[in-house]
């Protein structure tokens, strides 16, 4: 075997929960230790230690990945009601990524990983989707509360000065009622902007962008006149040469349009509806499973994770001695991910090529028909064989030798 690859600089890695804190654990025991020499700031973002820190390590962690520019993190709870008394939690702590995606404010992008015997459920669709997902404001930094009856609810905003600049009639409640205000800022609409231009560029695709601005005549015609400026200003030309193209149109159209397509575009979409589209999109392509993340903050910092959640139904079969078989794609990604752009930054090629490797491995792996049991249904053209996740990693890891 050859020597394990020594890392020259260290990436933030944070631990999560579940059945991904299981994955986790097993991806760096069965493929990426016995290889490399892993160098890493690690930060416990299982739910109980975060409770103990009262989030603190939450922040300590964005703040690792802003001052060592790569992170990699693994799926965490975000805790409910039902899981506050659970685990005797003493607040209901924020969702992890939402703190972190204000640490380092940015776009996440979020591609499909496609192997030749899964067919997108979408017929004519031939090439990856990218969700471009804002991941700054709006519902994610909502201040909400339930009206407790009849009453006037007002949208208020005073400078900086003191002066009282607007004052609207959000409703006149008759009775009980819910409301919520949110917010975005053109700081971060603008990087937003920047970031999705610069990715279409540098992967040499259309981008799409689309919001309500019919009905949000201020709030998404906000959003779209920023992406239209930066645009004209910055970009119309490059995009000319580079023979792609940008436009903006309604989301629902937006939608339905993406259904039409044969793929193969950027789609940038508004906070919420990037959360929403990324799941749909994944799933279209075959399973959430295989789809991967990444956090690109505007001063060229990047976090890489999973797009799924801790799976929590696997994790509750495992628990009660069940083996586990749950998809651990997503998670590899995120590794290598991680490790390629530390390569990259650093100018390690042995690392960056491992992590090309590691890849090629799970890809190759999968369309031998060797899978976890969420693709085996979706296959055609080989004949699948449903193995749990430490045979899938075992395969993966012959391949990869
Ligand atoms: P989830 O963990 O994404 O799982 C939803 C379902 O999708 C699973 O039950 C499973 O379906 C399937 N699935 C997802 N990932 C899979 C994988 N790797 N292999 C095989 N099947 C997979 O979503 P959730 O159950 O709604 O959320 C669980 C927890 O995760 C929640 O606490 C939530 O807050 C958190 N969450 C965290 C993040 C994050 O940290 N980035 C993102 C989303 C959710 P079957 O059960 O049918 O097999
Ligand atoms: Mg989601």
């Amino acid at each position: 075997m050859p020597e394990k690859i020594i890392m020259k600089n260290p990436i933030a890695e944070l631990d999560g929960d579940e059945m991904t804190r299981v994955l986790w654990s097993m991806i760096k025991k069965e493929l990426l230790e016995p290889y490399i020499e892993l160098k890493t700031e690690y930060y416990d973002l299982g739910l109980q230690n975060r409770d103990a820190t009262s989030d603190s390590v939450t922040t300590e962690a964005g703040e690792a990945i802003k001052r060592l520019r790569v992170g990699v993190k693994c799926a965490t709870i975000t805790p409910n009601a039902r899981q506050m008394g659970e685990f005797g939690l003493k607040q209901l702590w924020k969702s992890s990524n939402a703190t972190i995606r204000a640490i380092l404010d940015g776009t996440v992008f979020r591609a499909p990983i496609l192997i030749n015997c899964i067919r997108p459920a979408v017929r004519n669709w031939k090439k990856p989707i990218v969700i471009a997902r804002h991941a700054y404001g709006d519902i994610y930094k909502a201040v909400e509360f339930a009206a407790p009856g009849a009453g006037r609810a007002e949208l208020v905003f005073t400078d900086s000065g003191g002066n009282e600049l607007f004052r609207d009639t959000v409703q006149d409640f008759k009775g009980p009622g819910l409301l919520m205000a949110m917010h975005n800022t053109e700081k971060s609409i603008r990087s937003f902007a920047h970031s999705c231009f610069q990715y279409a560029l540098g992967s040499k695709q259309d981008l799409w962008f689309g919001a309500k601005d019919t009905i949000l005549k201020v709030y998404d015609q906000g959003f779209r006149d920023i992406f239209d400026r930066i645009f004209e200003a910055e970009y119309a030309d490059a995009f000319k040469s580079a023979g792609i193209e940008y436009f903006y149109t309604l989301i629902d159209d937006a939608a339905s349009r993406a259904i039409r397509s044969e793929g193969g575009f950027i789609w940038a979409c508004k906070n919420y509806d990037g959360d929403v589209m990324s799941d749909l999109v994944s799933t279209a392509f075959g399973s959430l499973a295989m789809m991967t993340s990444v956090l690109v903050s505007p001063d060229g910092c990047f976090e890489y994770e999973a797009a799924h959640g801790t799976v929590s139904r696997h994790y509750q079969r495992y628990l009660k001695g069940e083996e586990a078989a749950t998809n651990p794609i997503a998670t590899i990604f995120a590794w290598t991910g991680a490790l390629r752009k530390r390569g990259e930054l650093d100018g390690d090629a042995r690392l960056a090529g491992f992590a090309d490797a590691l890849e090629a491995a799970c890809i190759k792996t999968m369309e031998s028909g060797v899978m976890t049991r969420d693709l085996t249904a979706l296959c055609e053209s080989v004949t699948p064989r449903a193995v749990n996740t430490l045979d899938f990693m075992a395969a993966i890891k012959d391949n990869l030798n």
